[in-house]
């Protein structure tokens, strides 16, 4: 691939590998951060516009903390004006942790002996999901390892088994999927079950890099992961959720290379990523790593806040690998949503049907954020955010909605926010202490005086939240 600041050239076989490391190092190493240009590229994402990979290493290569500052303000700004105060919540669910892989940084590589093995029978997905239910969650990621139990025929089954469970007024709306690459007849597998995004972290984008962190099984194929976002679009799977885990290579090389994935997809599919995830390397059981490449708090509220401004239609999800400090603060430039009430274990959820063995060394990495979701929840009031489990979108048919909120005038006063605080709503009525009840409503009455001040019409919102009172349920616009 030859070196060409501005343009993305269509690949003549989309299944190839995009990836060119000694590209991504020359905008690197030659972009120049001086402070007009970094200000006219702050602009330009504040007119919506997504950046190419010569602006996002301009950004990066900002050391001066005064435009630092700035781009952290820009992110900031991106945030408020385009996508307002909602936060999205959900709760990953880990199906099983078998696994033919051997990544150094993670608890269920197969050379980890002591980790514990356990796939959840239906009957204890079913008693998990009842217990998600129980807590008010509404969307959930199903975790996978990679093994041949996990074939897609399993994980569509597991997806259709969720959708199934109700529990009082609970149900789960959204179920999400993160698992190893699939061929293109299984994810129309999946596809067919009803998933909503299928999520798959590359890693990392350097190919080096990443030969030397997979030692074993099928991950190793760097190529083959890559592409599995191809083969879901040529399966008809577009909401799909890219990832670069972050503390393996160089931070800034990811941020690359998450763009220029984002690129390709636009590029070959004409449509990006629906989210961008950039997990830090967390402690896990035998994690076999060096802390080079770890990424310090200020670093990585730099990261999230170029990733902002570098794909402003893209949703972004900071998870509770983080401590609730960073959280809080990272939040602010650009997360649109978070885990809550996370249990990474398996069937932490609830444990009544597992036994005690089952229990102990079953989690892939350690967690920083073990606050409940009523907590989270609380905090986010506390903070001036709308907690929302919105998932209407998706269930209406309107596919790409970060790029509807992000490209539709009006399309977060009339849909977005109406519709987090019907969900709010119903979860205050139905599992909110009266503590956070009185608190939500307040949030919910100050929102809604909101709205009518910049000229949205609330009746018909009124008396849906009136409806929601009284009993009904899913009244999403
Ligand atoms: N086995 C599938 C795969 O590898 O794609 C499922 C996903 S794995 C259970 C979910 C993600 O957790 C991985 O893609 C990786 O980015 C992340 N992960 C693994 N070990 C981690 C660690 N020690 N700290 C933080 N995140 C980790
Ligand atoms: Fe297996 Fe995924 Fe963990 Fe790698 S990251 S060992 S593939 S579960």
């Amino acid at each position: 691939m030859k070196f060409n600041p501005e343009k993305y050239s269509l690949p003549d076989n989309p299944m190839e590998v995009f990836i060119d490391p000694d590209e991504i190092w020359e905008y690197l190493k030659t972009a120049k951060a001086d402070k007009l240009a970094v200000r006219d590229i702050i602009q330009k994402s504040l007119d919506k516009q997504r950046l190419n990979l010569k602006e996002t290493a301009i950004l990066l290569n900002a050391e001066d903390p005064e435009l630092i500052e700035e781009i952290k303000e820009g992110a900031r700004e991106l945030k408020k004006r385009i996508y307002g105060n909602r936060i999205v919540l959900f709760a990953p669910l880990y199906i099983g942790n078998k696994c033919i892989n051997n990544c150094l940084y993670c608890g269920f590589r197969t050379s980890n002996k002591e980790s514990i093995r356990h796939t959840l029978s239906d009957q204890e997905i079913i008693d998990q999901v009842e217990a998600l239910e129980d807590n008010g969650q509404k969307r959930l990621i199903l975790v996978y390892g990679e093994h041949p139990l996990y074939s897609p025929e399993y994980i569509a089954h597991t997806v259709r088994l969720v959708y199934g469970i109700k529990k009082d007024n609970g149900e789960i709306r959204r179920v999400n999927i993160n698992a190893a690459p699939l061929d293109i007849e299984g994810f129309r597998t999946v596809k067919q079950a009803g998933i909503g995004t299928y999520q798959i972290f590359q890693e990392t984008y350097n190919p080096e890099a990443y030969s030397w962190y997979h030692k074993g099984g099928k991950k190793m194929d760097y190529a083959w992961r890559l592409t599995s976002l191809d083969r879901a679009q040529e399966a008809s799977i577009d909401d799909v959720g890219l990832g670069a885990l972050i503390g393996l290579y160089d931070w800034k090389f990811e941020v690359m290379g998450l763009v220029r994935h984002t690129n390709h997809l636009e590029a070959v599919y004409n449509v990006g990523p629906h989210t961008l995830s950039f997990p830090r390397i967390k402690n896990a059981s035998g994690l076999a790593i060096t802390d080079k490449y770890f990424v310090n708090d200020s670093d990585f509220t730099r990261l999230v806040a170029i990733l902002r401004l570098a794909v402003p239609y893209t949703g972004m999800i900071l998870t509770a690998r983080e401590n609730p400090k960073v959280r809080d603060e990272v939040i602010k430039y650009g997360i649109s949503q978070i885990d809550g009430g996370t249990k990474l274990e398996i069937g932490a959820y609830a444990k009544k049907s597992l036994n005690e063995k089952q229990d102990l060394n079953a989690e892939q990495f350690e967690i920083e954020d073990s606050r409940s979701l009523e907590e989270i929840i609380d905090e986010l009031t506390d903070m001036g955010y709308i907690p929302s489990f919105c998932t209407s979108c998706y269930r209406k048919g309107r596919t790409g909605e970060h790029f509807m909120e992000f490209s539709v005038p009006g399309f977060i006063k009339k849909f977005c926010t109406p519709n987090a605080i019907l969900t709010y709503a119903e979860y205050l009525c139905d599992y909110a202490s009266p503590e956070l009840q009185k608190k939500g409503w307040a949030k919910i009455y100050e929102e809604l005086k909101t709205l009518e001040m910049d000229g949205y019409n609330t009746q018909n919102l009124i008396s849906r939240i009136e409806r929601v009172k009284q009993g009904e349920r899913d009244l999403h616009l």
